[in-house]
């Protein structure tokens, strides 16, 4: 069977958990987590970037230090994984579901504006499948409104737009280092924070509501309760298992890239004789190869299809179901205007297996297998 993930490693992750653990220094804000912090904040050129246990954490965090309360709405799209909409209504905000683009499956940039009312506090582009959205768009009507911009770039790691890093370009920007994306530390993420007045309180939601960040670099004697707060920094040791990777970063970016592109050549044809649509790049953005999908005809077919590749020993998989259309979305958000294809698209896409590590004959393989399910059936 080829799986659909396997969990990025980078050998030298040993050496540095073993170096973690004979130093017993395991506990947050360790060494490698400063280094992957820098690390990130180099090749992002964000203020600042602090790590944390999960993505949903760090936006969590984002919501916090945005301010977000009780009634307040925030504009995302409801094609999304579950954390977009659960850190804001954790703080008692609305969540208003725009619909997508059916080339990127990304947020419509040109709805959102007539999504906008008097308690509109945030928009939450989602960059799907490391594709950046229209940040210069989105970014034009947040000065226009005054609202915040906090990007999930969950799937964005080394991707931008316009020569910016995705996660960079909003107020606050949302990595995910999950084990099923490009860089893992098995159960973590990062809060990326443009502007450095807002460091310090970043600093302090994340260190349980203490100025204890700054007492660790000498800045004060004592550290005490100041503000509200939880706990969002991860172990050392997980951070330790990130670095390996960042160091190797480019490589695995590279490696992964020329899967997709290897994809993309082999199932052009079935594109070009309008059986599947493969996926859409715009000008300007510069992708990471998070994921390689392709659109069946409906629902039915891609069922047949996942089915299909299963017999051939491949494991593929569709998500997201959006939404707005789930207990907790019917619940908490509601959705502006028409669902033209928010649930249509989502219907349509599968997932095929991306990882790195995937070899060039297996893609061909998995390839092999589509064009043979479409010209049997
Ligand atoms: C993976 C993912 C998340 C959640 O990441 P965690 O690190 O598991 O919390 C959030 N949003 C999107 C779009 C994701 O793909």
């Amino acid at each position: 069977m080829i799986t659909f993930n396997v969990p990025p490693y980078e050998e030298k992750a040993m050496e540095y958990i073993s170096e973690c653990v004979k130093n017993q220094k395991i506990c947050g804000d360790g060494a490698y987590t400063r280094r992957c912090n820098e690390w990130i904040e180099e090749r992002t050129g964000t203020a600042k970037c602090l790590l944390t246990t999960s993505c949903t954490h760090a936006t969590e965090m984002a919501a916090l230090l945005a301010g977000i309360k009780e009634g307040d709405e925030v504009i995302m799209p409801s094609y999304t994984f579950v954390s977009t909409g659960d850190a804001f209504v954790l703080r008692g905000a609305v969540p208003v579901f725009v619909d997508i683009r059916p080339d990127t499956m990304n947020i419509d940039e040109n709805l959102i504006e007539a999504a906008i009312t008097e308690k509109t506090r945030a928009i939450v582009p989602v960059h799907y499948a490391g594709v950046a959205c229209e940040m210069d768009k989105i970014m034009e009507l947040a000065g226009k409104y005054h609202l915040m911009v906090i990007e999930d770039a969950a799937q964005g790691v080394m991707a931008s737009y316009k020569g910016k890093a995705l996660g960079a370009i909003g107020d606050y920007g949302c990595f995910s280092f999950h084990e099923t994306k490009n860089y893992s530390m098995g159960e973590g993420g990062a809060l990326l924070i443009r502007d450095s007045e807002h460091i310090e309180d970043a600093e302090i939601i994340r260190e349980k509501g203490t100025n204890r960040s700054k007492f660790y670099r000498g800045q004060i004697d004592k550290y005490t309760w100041v503000n509200f707060g939880s706990s969002y920094l991860p172990s050392d040791m997980n951070a330790a298992y990130l670095y390996a990777q960042l160091e190797k970063a480019d490589e695995i970016n590279e490696a992964r890239l020329a899967c997709w592109n290897r994809y993309y050549e082999n199932l052009t044809p079935l594109m070009e004789q309008g059986r599947i649509e493969l996926p859409v790049v715009p000008e300007g953005c510069v992708h990471n190869a998070h994921m390689f999908y392709i659109k069946a005809a409906d629902v039915v077919e891609r069922t047949a299809l996942i089915d299909y590749l299963k017999e051939h020993q491949v494991h593929s998989v569709f998500h997201y179901i959006p939404l707005h259309n789930s207990p907790a979305g019917l619940r908490f958000g509601r959705f502006h205007g028409e669902d033209k294809y928010t649930t249509r698209e989502s219907e349509r896409l599968t997932r095929l297996p991306m990882y790195y590590g995937l070899t060039m004959e297996q893609v061909d393989y998995i390839c092999e297998q589509v064009k043979k399910f479409y010209t049997a059936g």
